[in-house]
């Protein structure tokens, strides 16, 4: 992704103004669905984060020690643990400790993105090296692109089809295979307070699928059996399963500066300094397999005034690496940032033109806040031609 010229787009105060209501101890706004604050204004999210001082984290790790015992003892068809991976920092982290610390053999299974990215495929062949096998499901183009232009339009959720998918593919192939248990990663209800239940074992209520059933995409051209795959396994398919799926960050204190850390003396590659700019966020060590969450964390930014700077900042300050200020701070810098490559890509993928896409963008921003289209109005304020623009929170009025 070429980003040597760099450009912000500067709309003006009027428009950088964030009226919203912060946490007190971290940097989130109330925007944030599924957040709450008590009454010192503090975030559920921090809160969590408060309780999981007082875990007995010992108590924990012996627990999940029980339960990859209880999984080795079941039948099986050799492989007693799923870990869904992908071509990131919590793949490696999780597949190794599976293997190394519990004493689990685990089978990993990556859905490969809709474009991977070359460190993405890089870091899943790495795993591979590690001595990991891996379960690649590459799924069907022909109908990837409309789910995902539908999501968009519909729901404001430029990659929610492709979510499914990570989620259902790895369950049915666990359930099928006679996987005793399943690992999955952050249990981001409770880290990160994000809508959705906490419950690893009912994951169509988690955050990223709100309860949604792919069947409601049947119609116009798109059948129900080429939902297959976007179908999570039902609660009595699961309970017929008997397979038990936990979050690891609900055994272990979990903080993605550990995970990244750990996965990089393992070989993980991450992005190089030019490749963060343009990303909306400063952390190398993130979604390093696909590009596209980077469409949805500007849909985030235009509808609730935050982006992923905001949410990498609050994990860094929960966990001391830096203080509320350098959080503001970077926000401020990182928020709302792309690379229009990226935009460009996803529209020629979903078969939509640049200014279609913010159109529809724009039109998930709330009513109250008015802002000129990134694309009508460009300011660049650094270098030469514009190549990255900074598009304009949603200011809410509180
Ligand atoms: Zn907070």
């Amino acid at each position: 992704m070429p980003t040597s010229k760099i450009y912000s787009h500067n709309f003006g105060p009027d428009f950088t103004k964030r009226n919203f209501k912060r946490c007190t101890k971290c940097i989130m706004p109330d925007t944030k669905p599924g957040g709450s604050f008590d009454a010192n204004g503090v975030c559920n999210a921090c809160l969590n984060n408060d309780a999981k001082k007082n875990i007995d984290w010992n108590q924990r790790i012996q627990a999940l020690r029980d339960l990859a015992e209880e999984a080795k003892r079941k039948k099986s068809t050799g492989y007693n643990c799923l870990i869904p991976v992908s071509g990131g920092k919590d793949s490696t982290y999780l597949a190794v400790t599976a293997r190394d610390t519990l004493g689990l053999n685990p089978l990993c299974v990556f859905v490969e993105p809709c474009y991977i990215a070359e460190r993405g495929d890089k870091n899943a062949k790495n795993l591979s090296k590690l001595g990991f096998d891996i379960f690649r499901f590459n799924p069907s183009q022909k109908i990837m692109p409309g789910l995902l232009k539908r999501s968009f339009i519909e729901d404001g959720q430029p990659v929610r089809a492709f979510e499914f998918m990570l989620y259902s593919v790895p369950m049915r192939v666990a359930i099928n295979y006679g996987i005793p248990l399943g690992i999955w990663g952050e249990n981001a209800a409770v880290e990160y307070g994000n809508l959705g239940n906490t419950d690893a074992e009912d994951q169509k209520n988690c955050p990223a699928l709100e309860g949604r059933d792919a069947s409601h995409w049947v119609g116009n051209g798109v059948t129900e059996r080429e939902l297959t795959a976007f179908q999570h396994p039902t609660a009595e398919e699961f309970r017929q399963s008997g397979m038990r799926v936990v979050y690891m960050s609900d055994y272990v204190f979990w903080d993605s500066r550990m995970t990244a850390e750990f996965a990089i003396k393992r070989g993980l590659a991450v992005r190089t300094p030019d490749e963060i700019k343009g990303t909306g966020g400063y952390w190398d060590f993130e979604q390093l397999d696909d590009e596209m969450p980077i469409i949805s964390h500007l849909l985030k930014y235009i509808k609730f005034g935050y982006g992923r700077a905001t949410d990498q900042a609050c994990r860094d300050i929960r966990n001391g690496h830096i203080t509320r200020e350098e959080g503001l701070a970077l926000a401020d810098e990182f928020d709302g940032q792309i690379n229009p490559e990226y935009i460009r890509r996803y529209c020629d993928y979903i078969g939509i033109t640049v200014e279609e896409f913010w159109k529809i963008a724009e039109s998930f921003r709330p009513k109250e806040t008015v802002a000129p289209s990134p694309m009508s109005q460009p300011a660049p304020v650094q270098q030469q031609s514009p190549t990255m623009y900074q598009a304009s929170p949603a200011t809410s009025i509180v």
